[in-house]
Formats: structure tokens, C-alpha cells, sequence
């Protein structure tokens, strides 16, 4: 990807994202825009083409698993990507001041926090951290919701918290709701399979076609 190439709207933001998954699935990765020639150029000006938020989990590795370099993604995670007033700062900056064009929310199976609320709900041991309580207690209206409609599976919780996250980050961040709106941004919500490095579209709201 050079300057003349990059994205720019959400479709071709969207399928940059897949191209290069799929490069990383196929094992066969180009690692480009990772040497000290960009480092020099960036420098002076970030121009990502997509912000990412998703789950902290190491396995989930943004550029690698999407195999894209250095100043392409702005990332913001937390431990089961929950929103907060710092994440909607920094998603509003992305898209106001960076201009990106897509927000890929990413979550994951098997994802450690999802796991930790389904636990708590069920009257488990907790972990003891104070903070892991607040974290465990924003997911655990979703977890609840799932399980009085039958979903008892961590990929069906998962999903609707992402489908959730996605729902508050827009009702939110009035910015957000608007450039989606204008067809400038799109949102989309997508499950990233650990063992095979695939991620799986879940919703799109706004035009990625
Ligand atoms: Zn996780």
C-alpha cells in the first residue's frame, strides 16, 4: 500500500481489512510499510486508513493479523472491548481529526472477559480486582439479555456484545451517528476465530459495498 493507494471511503477501507486478513490466514503476509524510510515519512503526519477497537487479548494483534503496517491502523483495546469515555474520545479522533473511514469493532472467541462475566453471572469466584468488577459489570446486562433468550454460548454472547458495543458507540457519539449518516464512515462489527486468524463480518452499519 503507498500513499497514492491508500483508502479512502469505507468500502475500500473495509476491503483492505480483508485482503490483508486473508494474506495473514493464507500464511502469506507482504509485512510492508515496517521500514525506516516510513518511519522518517510518518513522522511528520499520521494518515491511517481505519481505526480499530477491539479486545486487548495478545492474540489479537492488530497490524499482524491484518497484515498492515506502520501508521495504517489506529487501535484503541481493553480487556472485552468495552466502551468508555476514553475509547469514544478516541474514536471521535480517529474520524474527526484523522479522517478515517471505517471502525472495525473486534471481538474474539474464547475472550477472557465475556468469560469472567458469564462466570460471575453464574455465581462464581470473581477475580478480585475493583476495576475487573466495573469491567465484568458493563458486560454483564448483555450477558443477561442473551441468556433470557436462550443464547448460552460464548460466541452468541460475544456476538451480541459486539452487536451492543456497536449500538452505544452510535448513540453516543453524535459525531459518529453523522458521518455514518453522510456515508463518509462506516461501522463494522466483526469475531476474529483464534486458531484459524479469520475474522467474520457480524454487522455493518453504513455503505461498505
Ligand atoms: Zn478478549
Amino acid at each position: 500500500m503507498t500513499r497514492s493507494n491508500r483508502p479512502q471511503t469505507p468500502a475500500e477501507a473495509w476491503s483492505a481489512m480483508l485482503e490483508g486478513n486473508q494474506r495473514f490466514v493464507t500464511d502469506n503476509p507482504s509485512h510492508a510499510r515496517q521500514d525506516s524510510g516510513l518511519r522518517q515519512e510518518l513522522a511528520k503526519e499520521q494518515k491511517p486508513f481505519a481505526a480499530l477497537f477491539g479486545c486487548s487479548d495478545s492474540r489479537l494483534s492488530a497490524e499482524i493479523i491484518f497484515d498492515v503496517g506502520l501508521g495504517d491502523l489506529f487501535v484503541v483495546r481493553n480487556a472485552g472491548q468495552v466502551i468508555a469515555e476514553t475509547i469514544l474520545g478516541s474514536l471521535e479522533y480517529a474520524v474527526e481529526v484523522l479522517g478515517v473511514p471505517l471502525i472495525l469493532v473486534l471481538g474474539h472467541d474464547e475472550c477472557g472477559a465475556i468469560r469472567a462475566t458469564m462466570n460471575s453471572t453464574e455465581g462464581q469466584v470473581m477475580p478480585q480486582g475493583e476495576f475487573i468488577h466495573n469491567l465484568v459489570g458493563r458486560i454483564t446486562p448483555t450477558v443477561l439479555a442473551a441468556k433470557a433468550n436462550g443464547l448460552n454460548e460464548i460466541d452468541q454472547i460475544t456476538a451480541l456484545h459486539i452487536r451492543g458495543t456497536i449500538n452505544e458507540l452510535i448513540a453516543r457519539s453524535t459525531l459518529i451517528a453523522q458521518r455514518i449518516e453522510s456515508g463518509k464512515l462506516a461501522v463494522v462489527g466483526a469475531n476474529y476465530k483464534l486458531a484459524l486468524g479469520e475474522i467474520q463480518e457480524i454487522v455493518t452499519i453504513g455503505n461498505t459495498k
